[in-house]
């Protein structure tokens, strides 16, 4: 049976063409990029040819890209970075539907002794800028909000935070670990400090990332130890997949704007056709702002790991928003900060695509949801009673 793979928001395969770009350094090519001789010293300008790749893709300058080995580490860095670089100030700002990488690392900040602010987001998971110019006091010392949720596909407006954060002189980092390869970002013009993002996500391998440092911004390491990354980042590089890495963003950099376009397509085909076909379904998320490849859908009267695993009969990968499947006990916490009741929640599927995905596959999705939906309301009291009326 051939899978499926709609689920590119938690990872996504590694393209041939980096895939290509990377196995000479992990056969022939594996020297230390910090030795003195030849073999190793080669390595150097493959890392910095990356560099100018990652930065490429970003609209930054290659001396503002640090390499790190996940998004995790790059939003933790930066956070970690942030309070370091004003020691004095002792509030921090996030929002209630961040990756566990920024909300729990702010968590570990709260139980040192600062104070965390965790912003509302609205029914459509979206921010209310006016939310954020009420938490500021003299005492901010960073504020972290993501470019896009993994969950929702949500976008939040980063620029116009950015402007209001900029205006006010204070540090600004964004997530953006959903958005890069997904969706276009300028850092010429976009008025961030810090920025995440993690190669997992845009069809490199897993286990390396980079923290985009805007030029002039203070930074103080988090992984302490040799010079790499001019002393910013220490630790041997990861060359194959920092090589990697560099050429997974020149390929998302290549065709962004028809991506972006395919992508699109691809999953209004599929989100209206499941709308149409499978009745009390509703979207969770502001559609007027949203990463091109993601839905997610509430189904009521049906738990979403029941539809998970009939899925995967038929090859189909997805995720749900509750329990066990997403490795927690809790239903998913952004769907809750957006007021989703418990019921829908439960419900709820996301569906995350890629360059790879096809339309042929969208349309067996189509065709196998109903049947799937409506047989398992039938085993739920409430959803036979739905069927009924
Ligand atoms: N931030 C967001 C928004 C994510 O979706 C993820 C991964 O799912 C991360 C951070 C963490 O990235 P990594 O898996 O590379 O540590």
């Amino acid at each position: 049976m051939k899978t499926i793979y709609f689920d590119n928001n938690a990872t996504t395969n590694i393209a041939p063409e980096v895939i290509d770009e990377m196995l000479p350094y992990l056969r022939e090519l594996y020297g230390n990029p910090s030795s003195m001789h030849t073999f190793g010293g080669q390595l150097h300008r493959k890392i910095e040819e990356a560099r100018s790749r990652v930065a490429g893709l970003l609209g930054a300058g290659p001396e503002e890209i640090i390499f790190t080995s996940c998004g995790t580490e790059s939003d933790n860095t930066a956070l970690m970075s942030a309070v370091e670089s004003v020691p004095h100030k002792k509030h921090i700002i996030t929002s209630r539907v961040e990756h566990p990488a920024v909300l729990n690392f702010c968590k570990y900040l709260a139980r040192k002794g600062y104070r965390a602010t965790y912003l509302p987001v609205s029914k459509q998971g979206q921010l209310n800028v006016d939310e954020l110019v009420k938490a500021l006091d003299e005492d901010t010392a960073v504020v972290s909000l993501m470019y896009a949720n993994n969950e929702s596909g949500v976008i939040f407006p980063v620029a116009e935070l950015g402007e209001m954060l900029k205006e006010r002189g204070i540090l600004f980092h964004t997530d953006a670990v959903q958005a890069v390869g997904k969706i276009p970002i300028d850092l010429k013009k976009l008025p961030v400090d810090m920025l995440s993002l993690s190669g997992h996500k845009l069809h490199a391998p897993k286990g390396v990332g980079a923290l985009y440092v805007r030029k002039g911004a203070r930074f103080h390491p988090y992984i302490i130890g040799g010079h790499q990354e001019h002393g910013r980042r220490a630790g041997t590089e990861n060359v194959a997949s920092v090589i990697a890495l560099g050429k997974a963003c020149e390929l998302a950099g290549d065709n962004l704007s028809q991506e972006v376009i395919y992508l699109k397509g691809l999953r209004d085909k599929l989100e209206n056709a499941l709308l149409k076909s499978c009745p009390d379904a509703r979207i969770n998320g502001d559609v007027n702002s949203r990463l091109p490849n993601t839905t997610n859908i509430s189904f009521e009267y049906v738990e979403g790991e029941a539809i998970l695993l009939r899925l995967n009969e038929f090859g189909i990968c997805a995720s749900s928003g509750s329990a066990c499947t997403s490795g927690s006990l809790e239903p998913s916490h952004v769907l809750r900060a957006m007021g989703v009741p418990a019921t829908l929640i439960h419900g709820s599927i996301r569906f995350s695509l890629s360059r790879y995905n096809t339309e042929a596959e969208v349309d067996k999705v189509i065709e196998i949801m109903p049947p799937v939906i409506k047989e398992l309301r039938q085993l739920s009291p409430f959803g036979r009673e739905r069927i009924k009326k």
